[in-house]
Protein backbone atom coordinates (compact mmCIF):
# COMPACT_ATOMS: atom_id res chain seq x y z
CA UNK A 1 0.00 0.00 0.00
CA UNK A 2 1.31 3.29 -0.39
CA UNK A 3 1.11 6.39 2.16
CA UNK A 4 -1.94 8.24 0.72
CA UNK A 5 -3.65 4.83 0.39
CA UNK A 6 -2.67 4.14 4.38
CA UNK A 7 -3.86 7.94 4.82
CA UNK A 8 -7.17 7.13 3.24
CA UNK A 9 -8.23 4.07 5.22
CA UNK A 10 -7.08 5.60 8.13
CA UNK A 11 -9.71 8.81 7.60
CA UNK A 12 -12.04 6.29 6.32
CA UNK A 13 -12.33 4.27 9.41
CA UNK A 14 -11.14 6.16 12.12
CA UNK A 15 -13.09 8.99 13.80
CA UNK A 16 -11.88 12.12 12.50
CA UNK A 17 -10.92 13.21 15.99
CA UNK A 18 -7.64 14.84 14.88
CA UNK A 19 -5.70 17.09 12.00
CA UNK A 20 -3.62 14.46 11.50
CA UNK A 21 -0.21 15.40 9.83
CA UNK A 22 0.33 13.73 6.28
CA UNK A 23 3.36 10.93 7.36
CA UNK A 24 2.29 7.26 8.16
CA UNK A 25 5.38 6.83 11.01
CA UNK A 26 6.33 3.15 10.34
CA UNK A 27 9.59 2.36 12.60
CA UNK A 28 12.02 4.28 15.42
CA UNK A 29 15.43 3.56 16.21
CA UNK A 30 16.84 5.80 19.08
CA UNK A 31 15.64 9.35 18.77
CA UNK A 32 15.13 8.85 14.76
CA UNK A 33 11.39 7.99 13.67
CA UNK A 34 10.64 6.42 9.58
CA UNK A 35 7.50 6.87 7.87
CA UNK A 36 6.52 4.55 5.12
CA UNK A 37 8.26 6.50 2.54
CA UNK A 38 11.64 5.71 4.05
CA UNK A 39 11.95 9.18 5.31
CA UNK A 40 13.81 10.13 8.48
CA UNK A 41 13.33 12.08 10.65
CA UNK A 42 14.65 13.83 14.24
CA UNK A 43 12.11 13.18 16.90
CA UNK A 44 11.42 16.30 19.28
CA UNK A 45 7.86 14.98 20.07
CA UNK A 46 8.32 11.99 21.67
CA UNK A 47 4.71 10.99 20.35
CA UNK A 48 3.79 13.95 23.62
CA UNK A 49 6.78 13.41 26.04
CA UNK A 50 6.18 9.77 26.12
CA UNK A 51 9.02 8.02 24.78
CA UNK A 52 11.92 9.24 26.88
CA UNK A 53 14.04 5.89 26.16
CA UNK A 54 14.08 6.00 22.32
CA UNK A 55 12.56 3.45 19.69
CA UNK A 56 13.42 0.03 19.64
CA UNK A 57 15.15 0.01 23.15
CA UNK A 58 16.13 -3.18 23.24
CA UNK A 59 16.15 -3.73 27.17
CA UNK A 60 12.66 -2.71 27.38
CA UNK A 61 11.28 -4.40 24.47
CA UNK A 62 12.64 -7.59 25.77
CA UNK A 63 11.39 -6.47 29.16
CA UNK A 64 7.87 -6.69 27.73
CA UNK A 65 8.51 -10.07 25.62
CA UNK A 66 9.48 -11.63 28.12
CA UNK A 67 6.18 -10.45 30.52
CA UNK A 68 4.34 -11.28 27.51
CA UNK A 69 5.11 -14.97 27.62
CA UNK A 70 5.20 -14.94 32.01
CA UNK A 71 1.59 -13.22 31.91
CA UNK A 72 -0.25 -10.53 30.86
CA UNK A 73 -3.37 -10.01 32.98
CA UNK A 74 -4.51 -11.05 35.75
CA UNK A 75 -6.94 -7.93 37.12
CA UNK A 76 -6.85 -6.79 40.79
CA UNK A 77 -8.89 -9.22 41.79
CA UNK A 78 -5.39 -11.07 42.95
CA UNK A 79 -2.17 -10.00 43.24
CA UNK A 80 0.56 -9.96 40.67
CA UNK A 81 4.41 -9.37 41.06
CA UNK A 82 5.24 -6.76 38.97
CA UNK A 83 2.63 -4.26 39.86
CA UNK A 84 3.44 -4.60 43.37
CA UNK A 85 7.76 -4.28 42.41
CA UNK A 86 6.50 -0.77 40.54
CA UNK A 87 4.11 0.64 43.03
CA UNK A 88 6.69 -0.07 45.72
CA UNK A 89 9.79 2.02 43.59
CA UNK A 90 7.34 4.78 42.28
CA UNK A 91 6.10 5.44 45.78
CA UNK A 92 9.71 5.57 46.97
CA UNK A 93 11.06 7.54 44.57
CA UNK A 94 7.97 10.16 44.63
CA UNK A 95 7.80 10.01 48.34
CA UNK A 96 4.55 9.36 48.49
CA UNK A 97 2.77 6.52 50.15
CA UNK A 98 0.22 4.72 48.24
CA UNK A 99 -0.18 4.05 44.16
CA UNK A 100 -3.23 3.00 42.02
CA UNK A 101 -2.27 2.48 38.50
CA UNK A 102 -4.36 3.46 35.82
CA UNK A 103 -4.26 3.37 32.00
CA UNK A 104 -4.31 6.94 30.71
CA UNK A 105 -3.25 10.26 32.29
CA UNK A 106 -6.84 11.15 32.53
CA UNK A 107 -7.90 8.50 34.58
CA UNK A 108 -5.32 8.93 36.75
CA UNK A 109 -6.59 12.51 36.86
CA UNK A 110 -10.10 10.84 37.73
CA UNK A 111 -9.01 8.97 40.55
CA UNK A 112 -7.13 12.08 42.15
CA UNK A 113 -10.43 14.28 42.02
CA UNK A 114 -12.17 11.11 43.65
CA UNK A 115 -9.67 10.73 45.62
CA UNK A 116 -10.47 14.61 47.01
CA UNK A 117 -13.69 14.10 46.75
CA UNK A 118 -13.91 11.38 49.67
CA UNK A 119 -11.11 13.21 51.97
CA UNK A 120 -13.61 15.95 52.06
CA UNK A 121 -16.64 13.97 52.33
CA UNK A 122 -15.09 11.70 55.40
CA UNK A 123 -14.45 15.23 57.09
CA UNK A 124 -18.24 16.64 56.87
CA UNK A 125 -20.55 14.19 55.26
CA UNK A 126 -21.41 16.92 52.96
CA UNK A 127 -21.15 16.21 48.93
CA UNK A 128 -21.05 19.49 47.65
CA UNK A 129 -17.48 19.78 47.42
CA UNK A 130 -15.61 22.77 45.21
CA UNK A 131 -12.05 22.20 43.36
CA UNK A 132 -9.83 25.08 42.20
CA UNK A 133 -8.31 24.56 38.82
CA UNK A 134 -6.11 27.00 36.98
CA UNK A 135 -7.03 28.34 33.52
CA UNK A 136 -4.59 27.42 30.49
CA UNK A 137 -4.47 23.66 32.08
CA UNK A 138 -4.49 20.24 30.54
CA UNK A 139 -6.21 17.70 32.61
CA UNK A 140 -7.66 15.06 29.97
CA UNK A 141 -11.11 14.91 27.80
CA UNK A 142 -12.81 12.41 29.88
CA UNK A 143 -16.26 14.38 31.99
CA UNK A 144 -13.87 14.97 35.36
CA UNK A 145 -10.67 15.61 33.60
CA UNK A 146 -12.27 17.84 31.24
CA UNK A 147 -13.95 19.81 34.08
CA UNK A 148 -10.44 21.11 35.68
CA UNK A 149 -9.28 21.55 32.28
CA UNK A 150 -8.98 25.31 31.76
CA UNK A 151 -9.88 25.61 28.26
CA UNK A 152 -14.03 26.38 26.91
CA UNK A 153 -13.19 25.35 23.52
CA UNK A 154 -12.30 22.10 25.23
CA UNK A 155 -15.87 21.91 27.63
CA UNK A 156 -18.37 24.01 25.83
CA UNK A 157 -20.35 21.36 23.72
CA UNK A 158 -20.26 18.90 26.65
CA UNK A 159 -21.83 20.88 29.59
CA UNK A 160 -22.82 20.10 32.14
CA UNK A 161 -19.24 18.97 33.18
CA UNK A 162 -19.42 18.02 37.05
CA UNK A 163 -20.20 20.74 39.42
CA UNK A 164 -18.04 23.00 42.01
CA UNK A 165 -14.97 23.41 39.59
CA UNK A 166 -13.34 26.92 39.56
CA UNK A 167 -11.03 28.45 37.56
CA UNK A 168 -7.60 30.55 39.04
CA UNK A 169 -4.97 32.35 37.27
CA UNK A 170 -2.03 30.33 37.23
CA UNK A 171 0.83 32.39 38.60
CA UNK A 172 -1.28 34.74 40.19
CA UNK A 173 -1.89 33.81 43.82
CA UNK A 174 -4.52 36.03 44.68
CA UNK A 175 -7.09 34.81 41.90
CA UNK A 176 -6.34 31.48 43.65
CA UNK A 177 -7.05 33.12 47.33
CA UNK A 178 -10.38 34.75 45.94
CA UNK A 179 -12.02 31.17 45.13
CA UNK A 180 -11.21 29.65 48.40
CA UNK A 181 -14.28 28.26 50.57
CA UNK A 182 -15.31 26.50 53.26
CA UNK A 183 -16.08 23.56 50.35
CA UNK A 184 -12.86 23.86 48.89
CA UNK A 185 -11.82 20.00 49.04
CA UNK A 186 -8.37 20.57 45.91
CA UNK A 187 -6.25 22.76 44.28
CA UNK A 188 -4.91 20.98 41.18
CA UNK A 189 -2.17 22.19 38.87
CA UNK A 190 0.60 21.28 36.76
CA UNK A 191 3.85 22.53 38.09
CA UNK A 192 4.87 23.34 34.63
CA UNK A 193 1.86 23.74 32.40
CA UNK A 194 2.08 21.44 29.24
CA UNK A 195 -0.30 21.41 26.36
CA UNK A 196 -1.58 24.96 27.83
CA UNK A 197 1.70 26.52 26.53
CA UNK A 198 5.45 25.92 28.08
CA UNK A 199 4.65 27.70 31.40
CA UNK A 200 6.61 27.14 34.55
CA UNK A 201 4.65 27.79 37.84
CA UNK A 202 6.29 30.56 39.66
CA UNK A 203 8.08 30.15 43.19
CA UNK A 204 6.18 31.81 45.04
CA UNK A 205 3.11 31.00 43.34
CA UNK A 206 3.95 27.17 44.04
CA UNK A 207 4.53 27.87 47.98
CA UNK A 208 1.64 29.93 48.02
CA UNK A 209 -0.78 27.37 46.79
CA UNK A 210 0.93 25.01 49.46
CA UNK A 211 0.05 27.29 51.98
CA UNK A 212 -3.64 27.93 51.43
CA UNK A 213 -3.71 24.18 51.75
CA UNK A 214 -2.38 24.08 54.83
CA UNK A 215 -3.78 26.45 56.15
CA UNK A 216 -7.23 25.51 55.10
CA UNK A 217 -6.78 21.53 55.05
CA UNK A 218 -7.16 21.44 50.75
CA UNK A 219 -5.60 18.57 49.09
CA UNK A 220 -3.19 19.90 46.71
CA UNK A 221 -2.86 17.87 43.61
CA UNK A 222 0.09 18.13 41.16
CA UNK A 223 -0.74 16.72 37.49
CA UNK A 224 3.16 15.68 37.02
CA UNK A 225 1.87 13.85 33.97
CA UNK A 226 3.67 16.29 31.29
CA UNK A 227 6.08 17.75 33.56
CA UNK A 228 7.06 14.60 35.58
CA UNK A 229 9.09 11.28 35.00
CA UNK A 230 12.56 13.47 34.50
CA UNK A 231 11.36 15.64 31.69
CA UNK A 232 12.10 18.77 33.03
CA UNK A 233 15.59 17.69 34.56
CA UNK A 234 13.96 16.34 38.26
CA UNK A 235 12.38 12.58 38.44
CA UNK A 236 9.36 15.18 38.94
CA UNK A 237 8.87 19.35 38.55
CA UNK A 238 7.61 20.42 41.73
CA UNK A 239 11.18 19.28 43.15
CA UNK A 240 12.23 22.35 41.64
CA UNK A 241 10.30 24.17 44.27
CA UNK A 242 10.44 22.07 47.54
CA UNK A 243 6.88 21.77 47.87
CA UNK A 244 5.26 18.35 47.84
CA UNK A 245 1.27 17.25 47.15
CA UNK A 246 -1.05 15.75 48.74
CA UNK A 247 -1.92 13.61 45.37
CA UNK A 248 0.58 13.25 42.86
CA UNK A 249 -0.84 12.55 38.74
CA UNK A 250 1.71 10.62 36.09
CA UNK A 251 1.51 8.40 32.95
CA UNK A 252 3.23 9.81 29.88
CA UNK A 253 6.78 8.29 29.92
CA UNK A 254 5.90 6.57 32.74
CA UNK A 255 5.20 3.18 30.34
CA UNK A 256 7.21 5.08 27.98
CA UNK A 257 4.94 3.91 25.25
CA UNK A 258 2.89 1.46 27.00
CA UNK A 259 -0.01 2.77 27.95
CA UNK A 260 0.27 3.22 31.86
CA UNK A 261 -0.84 5.67 34.36
CA UNK A 262 -1.18 6.47 38.19
CA UNK A 263 -2.32 8.52 41.06
CA UNK A 264 -0.25 8.47 44.10
CA UNK A 265 -1.13 9.62 47.70
CA UNK A 266 0.54 10.71 51.03
CA UNK A 267 -0.91 9.25 54.00
CA UNK A 268 -3.50 11.75 54.49
CA UNK A 269 -4.59 11.45 51.29
CA UNK A 270 -5.15 7.71 51.13
CA UNK A 271 -8.74 7.77 51.56
CA UNK A 272 -9.88 5.52 48.80
CA UNK A 273 -11.32 1.81 50.28
CA UNK A 274 -12.68 -1.07 48.69
CA UNK A 275 -15.55 -0.26 46.32
CA UNK A 276 -14.90 3.12 46.19
CA UNK A 277 -12.42 3.16 42.66
CA UNK A 278 -10.94 0.81 40.41
CA UNK A 279 -10.20 -0.60 36.89
CA UNK A 280 -10.04 -3.82 34.85
CA UNK A 281 -7.13 -3.55 33.27
CA UNK A 282 -5.18 -0.81 35.72
CA UNK A 283 -1.53 -1.81 36.67
CA UNK A 284 -1.58 -5.06 34.85
CA UNK A 285 1.66 -7.50 34.73
CA UNK A 286 2.70 -6.18 31.69
CA UNK A 287 2.06 -2.64 31.99
CA UNK A 288 3.88 -2.81 35.18
CA UNK A 289 6.73 -4.67 34.25
CA UNK A 290 6.96 -1.77 31.63
CA UNK A 291 7.13 0.94 34.42
CA UNK A 292 9.47 -1.40 36.26
CA UNK A 293 11.91 -1.51 32.99
CA UNK A 294 11.15 2.32 32.70
CA UNK A 295 12.93 2.97 36.22
CA UNK A 296 15.91 0.44 35.97
CA UNK A 297 16.14 2.45 32.97
CA UNK A 298 16.44 5.86 35.10
CA UNK A 299 18.23 3.95 37.71
CA UNK A 300 21.35 2.51 35.42
CA UNK A 301 21.99 5.77 33.21
CA UNK A 302 22.14 8.60 35.76
CA UNK A 303 19.71 10.06 32.77
CA UNK A 304 18.79 12.86 34.53
CA UNK A 305 22.33 14.50 35.18
CA UNK A 306 22.32 13.72 31.39
CA UNK A 307 18.99 15.72 30.69
CA UNK A 308 20.24 18.47 32.68
CA UNK A 309 23.91 18.71 30.77
CA UNK A 310 21.60 18.72 27.46
CA UNK A 311 19.29 20.94 29.00
CA UNK A 312 21.57 23.87 29.01
CA UNK A 313 22.53 23.14 25.99
CA UNK A 314 19.42 23.38 24.20
CA UNK A 315 18.51 26.25 26.27
CA UNK A 316 21.19 27.89 24.68
CA UNK A 317 20.68 27.10 20.99
CA UNK A 318 16.54 28.09 22.00
CA UNK A 319 17.79 31.45 23.30
CA UNK A 320 19.87 32.18 20.44
CA UNK A 321 16.55 32.01 18.32
CA UNK A 322 14.78 34.59 20.45
CA UNK A 323 18.09 36.87 20.25
CA UNK A 324 18.30 36.09 15.74
CA UNK A 325 14.43 36.27 14.59
CA UNK A 326 11.90 39.23 15.93
CA UNK A 327 8.93 36.12 15.40
CA UNK A 328 10.28 34.02 17.82
CA UNK A 329 9.14 35.75 20.99
CA UNK A 330 9.86 34.48 23.73
CA UNK A 331 11.45 30.57 25.07
CA UNK A 332 9.81 29.54 28.03
CA UNK A 333 10.51 26.05 29.84
CA UNK A 334 12.45 23.96 32.28
CA UNK A 335 15.30 20.58 31.40
CA UNK A 336 13.78 18.85 27.97
CA UNK A 337 10.23 20.66 27.96
CA UNK A 338 10.84 24.01 26.36
CA UNK A 339 8.51 25.95 24.11
CA UNK A 340 9.44 29.14 21.60
CA UNK A 341 6.72 31.57 21.24
CA UNK A 342 6.24 32.68 17.64
CA UNK A 343 3.94 35.15 16.41
CA UNK A 344 4.03 33.40 12.75
CA UNK A 345 1.92 30.56 12.61
CA UNK A 346 3.45 27.27 14.50
CA UNK A 347 1.40 25.05 12.03
CA UNK A 348 3.42 26.20 9.55
CA UNK A 349 6.84 26.23 11.08
CA UNK A 350 5.88 22.51 11.84
CA UNK A 351 4.65 20.90 8.44
CA UNK A 352 7.97 23.13 7.15
CA UNK A 353 10.46 21.41 10.09
CA UNK A 354 8.97 18.09 9.63
CA UNK A 355 9.20 18.72 4.99
CA UNK A 356 13.51 18.86 6.47
CA UNK A 357 13.61 16.02 8.73
CA UNK A 358 12.13 17.04 12.04
CA UNK A 359 9.23 16.37 14.32
CA UNK A 360 8.06 19.08 16.48
CA UNK A 361 4.63 19.33 18.22
CA UNK A 362 2.50 22.95 18.88
CA UNK A 363 1.31 24.00 22.40
CA UNK A 364 -0.78 26.68 23.53
CA UNK A 365 -1.20 30.02 21.84
CA UNK A 366 1.25 29.82 18.69
CA UNK A 367 3.91 27.94 20.90
CA UNK A 368 6.44 25.74 18.90
CA UNK A 369 6.93 22.99 21.83
CA UNK A 370 10.18 21.03 22.10
CA UNK A 371 10.06 17.28 24.38
CA UNK A 372 12.08 15.43 22.86
CA UNK A 373 13.37 12.06 24.00
CA UNK A 374 15.56 12.07 26.90
CA UNK A 375 18.35 10.72 25.37
CA UNK A 376 19.11 12.77 22.95
CA UNK A 377 22.74 14.31 22.76
CA UNK A 378 24.24 17.57 21.95
CA UNK A 379 24.80 16.35 18.47
CA UNK A 380 20.65 16.24 18.21
CA UNK A 381 20.71 19.38 19.32
CA UNK A 382 22.65 21.06 17.02
CA UNK A 383 21.05 18.77 14.19
CA UNK A 384 17.45 20.18 15.52
CA UNK A 385 19.21 23.81 15.55
CA UNK A 386 20.17 23.61 12.04
CA UNK A 387 16.90 22.08 10.62
CA UNK A 388 14.78 24.91 12.79
CA UNK A 389 17.80 27.53 11.34
CA UNK A 390 16.55 26.79 8.24
CA UNK A 391 12.56 26.80 8.52
CA UNK A 392 13.34 30.21 10.45
CA UNK A 393 15.48 31.51 7.27
CA UNK A 394 12.69 31.08 5.07
CA UNK A 395 10.32 33.00 7.19
CA UNK A 396 12.29 35.72 7.88
CA UNK A 397 12.81 36.46 3.39
C1 LIG B 1 -1.46 14.32 28.42
C2 LIG B 1 -1.89 14.92 29.69
C3 LIG B 1 -3.02 14.45 30.38
C4 LIG B 1 -3.91 13.36 29.84
O1 LIG B 1 -3.22 12.15 29.72
P1 LIG B 1 -3.79 11.00 28.74
O2 LIG B 1 -2.82 9.87 28.92
O3 LIG B 1 -3.80 11.59 27.36
O4 LIG B 1 -5.12 10.64 29.20
C5 LIG B 1 -3.32 15.02 31.60
N1 LIG B 1 -2.57 16.00 32.11
C6 LIG B 1 -1.48 16.48 31.49
C7 LIG B 1 -0.66 17.55 32.13
C8 LIG B 1 -1.11 15.96 30.24
O5 LIG B 1 -0.05 16.45 29.61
Amino acid sequence: MTTQEYISEAEEYLLHTYNRYQIVLEKGEGVYLHDTDGKKYLDFASGIAVFAFGYHNREYNEALKEQIDKIIHTSNLFYNIPAANAAKRLAKIAGMSKVFFTNSGTEAIEGAIKTARKYAYNKDGKNNHEIIAMEHSFHGRSMGALSVTGNAKYQEAFKPLIGGVKFAKYNDLESVKALVTEKTCAIIMEPVQGEGGIFPATEEFIKGIRNICDENDILLIFDEIQCGMGRTGKMFAHEYYGVKPDIMTVAKALGCGFPVGAFLTNDLAAVLVPGDHGTTYGGNPLATAAVNKVLDLFENRDILSQVNEVADYLEQKLDAFVQKYDFVKERRGKGLMQGLELSIPVGEVIVQAMDRGLITISAGINVLRLVPPLIITKENVDEMADKLTAVFEQKSL
